[in-house]
């Protein structure tokens, strides 16, 4: 079965899918994107997704396309073409097509809209849950707006190499002041020798994301002790334990950073805890 895309009001083959040589998203990164997990055939957390992704387009000026509800129409009908059980669904929206020029286009463009949906292996991420991730630390160097999740990840890019050329699967970046912001394509969670558990506050320097956000929800209601702030790699170092937490790991533990153990060196208990009942928090639809 050939694979199916969303491209511009189309569901179209893989090799017919294309989009135009000056989309301003493949030229400036002019676009924004979202990822969403599916389970079951149905997409986890959509609203939250779509919403963001209207925030992430109303920072940039680009024009919402399409209501999220029908995004979310559309997005549910792509993973249903793709029969995807267990997988994601992909969503791009770029200022459109226009003359190469830095400036906003002059007159009114309409948003290119791209969607690809693929399978995600289900043994092999709980595998990696069972044992756990290393990740390594590197240089936060990324513009000021990664709240914005626009397509610009070339820091991303290369942290993530950075990450498997020295046999991890993470990174977490650090700013200038020594504190972790969050991972190349995650949320960076730590719980200290005193049980708090620590994220860093969502402001212009991480992306919100929204297993963070049902992560923070099943902590409150289970009465844990949480602190939005940021946390030194060396308080990382000598943490209880670590995770991180993104839309298609929902939670992953960390047992290593830049080669220091965590913990016991083994996945913590409150990581598998969150991990095990984030689904029961999160909403299908
Ligand atoms: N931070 C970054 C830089 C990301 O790219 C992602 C997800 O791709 C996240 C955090 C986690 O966000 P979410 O839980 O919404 O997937």
């Amino acid at each position: 079965m050939s694979r199916i895309a969303y491209v511009n009001g189309r569901y179209l083959r893989f090799r017919d899918a294309k989009i135009h040589i000056e989309d301003r998203g493949y030229q400036f990164s002019d676009a924004v994107y979202e990822v969403c997990e599916v389970r079951g055939g149905r997409l986890i957390d959509a609203r939250r997704h779509l919403a963001r992704l209207k925030r992430s387009l109303d920072e940039l000026r680009i024009p919402l396309p399409m209501s999220p509800r029908a995004l979310g129409v559309m997005l549910r009908e792509l993973a249903a073409r793709n029969r995807i059980g267990y997988g994601l669904v992909y969503l791009q929206i770029s200022r459109g097509v226009a003359r190469r020029d830095l400036a906003f286009p002059p007159g009114p463009v309409p948003p290119a809209v791209v969607a690809t949906a693929r399978r995600l292996n289900s043994t092999r991420n709980e595998a990696l849950a069972a044992n756990g991730i290393a990740v390594v630390s590197v240089p936060d160097n990324r513009w000021g707006r990664v709240d914005i999740k626009s397509v610009g990840l070339l820091p991303n890019v290369l942290a993530r190499q950075a990450a498997i050329d020295r046999g991890a699967r993470e990174a977490w970046f650090v700013d200038k002041d020594g504190a972790v912001t969050e991972g190349a394509s995650s949320n960076a969670w730590i719980v200290t020798a005193a049980g708090t558990l620590v994220t860093r506050h969502a402001d212009h320097g991480i992306l919100r994301g929204i297993t963070r956000a049902v992560v923070l929800d099943v902590l409150k209601a289970q009465g844990l002790t949480v602190a939005e702030r940021p946390f030194t790699l060396a308080e990382a170092y000598a943490a209880r334990e670590a995770f991180i937490t993104s839309a298609t790991q929902t939670v992953m533990p960390v047992v290593a950073i830049d080669g220091y153990s965590i913990g016991d060196g083994k996945p913590g208990p409150v990581a598998t805890a969150l991990r095990r009942e984030f689904h029961r928090f999160a909403e299908t639809g």
